[in-house]
């Protein structure tokens, strides 16, 4: 029976998609049996791809719903499920791996000997993922970098939504948990180059879930805004998803450890696929030449110009300003690129481009 409920959870996780969505390997068994206990295991089967109350899941799999409601409501603590209200009615939906499970796993920044064992497994399997499918394909961008407006250059048109103070501004709830990439990398013994940790923000009802179940702490307005000057003095490129509205999340991510930009950099023209729409221009009177933009720069896309001022390779630059904010002779501002395409407006626009692109690609 235990065999059976984690061979099923496989073909589950496998219909869920995302990356690292199942791929039968010893790996994937060792990870899912400390993330879930066969009961928990045998309730996330259960769940549709729809969101249910424990009622329903409880009737799917003919069991007592008292008890079904109680497996639930420890799976959303450990963040193997998502829960939220509708009115008076509590609702139940299964999770992917990422987004999603994987990350939630880290959020409070704990360092139990669990947390350690299960960053061991999810590492562990995801290698051996990659080295079983190869790194994966990418069509078009579900995530953009979002630039540091204030190293933009006066006169050019800037979008709201290219404003990352545009998701303070207006969100009520502000939440913010433990970079999952960087944690987890600091529980399997890596070093995290001093950068900081607590600085994935959520806004909105995703800031109320997180705080509520996942360990995310709540921010003021002022504390949101310390975190963003935080990770840009560190060098860490904000990031969100490719839409321009139900923007609900920023991420401030580094070059060693960001899944997404590990990904990126794989491909031959990372800048193709991770992009703010912002490009640095250097101005040689006030450039001394020091090399501190060079050395910040995440995707290594700039090198020292025979005329000692910095030249950027463009099929590289992420357009992210970590360069203009560490450069001491404010030489660097960042202009719009030349007909950037605006981002989809909502999660199904980007749901659309995807496949739009996907299909022309084959
Ligand atoms: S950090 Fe500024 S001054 Fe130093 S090389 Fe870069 S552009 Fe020039
Ligand atoms: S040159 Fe590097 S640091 Fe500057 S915007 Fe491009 S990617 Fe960012």
């Amino acid at each position: 029976m235990t065999q059976q409920v984690y061979k099923e959870l496989y073909e589950i996780m496998k219909s869920r998609r995302g990356p690292y969505s199942g791929v039968e390997i010893p790996e994937f068994y060792d990870m899912v049996q400390e993330l879930f206990t066969p009961q928990e295991a045998e309730v996330n089967n259960a769940m549709p791809a729809k969101p249910l109350t424990a009622a329903g899941i409880a009737a799917e799999m003919n069991r007592d719903e008292d008890e079904i409601r109680g497996i639930l409501e420890t799976m959303a603590d450990k963040g193997l499920c998502k829960t939220f209200r509708k009115g008076d009615v509590r609702y139940y939906q299964g999770e992917p791996f990422m987004p999603g499970i994987f990350e939630y796993q880290f959020m409070p920044g704990k360092a139990t000997d669990r947390d350690k064992r299960i960053a061991q497994l999810i590492r562990a399997y995801k290698n051996a993922f990659n080295t079983a499918k190869g790194a994966p394909k990418m069509t078009f961008p579900v995530t953009r970098v979002i630039t540091v407006d204030r190293t933009i250059e006066a006169g050019n048109t800037v979008y709201t939504y290219d404003q990352v103070s545009t998701y303070i501004d207006k969100n009520e709830t502000i939440g913010v948990g433990t970079c999952y990439c960087r944690h987890s990398a600091k529980l399997v013994g890596e070093d995290t180059h001093d950068m900081p940790m607590e600085v994935c923000m959520w806004f909105g009802s995703m800031a109320a879930y997180a705080i509520e179940r996942l360990g995310a702490r709540a921010m003021t307005k002022a504390e949101a805004r310390r975190v963003l000057d935080l990770a840009e003095e560190a060098g860490l490129v904000h990031m969100s998803r490719n839409t321009t509205e139900n923007v609900n999340f920023i991420c401030n991510c580094d070059r060693w450890h960001c899944e997404v930009i590990k990904g990126v950099l794989k491909q031959p023209k990372p800048a193709l696929f991770f992009n703010s729409g912002f490009q640095p221009r250097f101005d040689p009177d006030l450039c001394t030449a020091c090399e501190t933009c060079i050395e910040r720069c995440p995707p290594e896309a700039l090198v020292m110009g025979e005329n000692e001022v910095p030249q950027v390779d463009l099929d590289r630059c992420f357009g992210c300003a970590v360069c203009a904010t560490g450069c001491p002779s404010q030489a660097i501002a960042m202009e719009c690129k030349p007909d950037f395409p605006v981002p989809p407006k909502d999660p199904k626009e980007l749901i659309v481009s995807l496949k739009a692109s996907f299909a022309k690609q084959g």
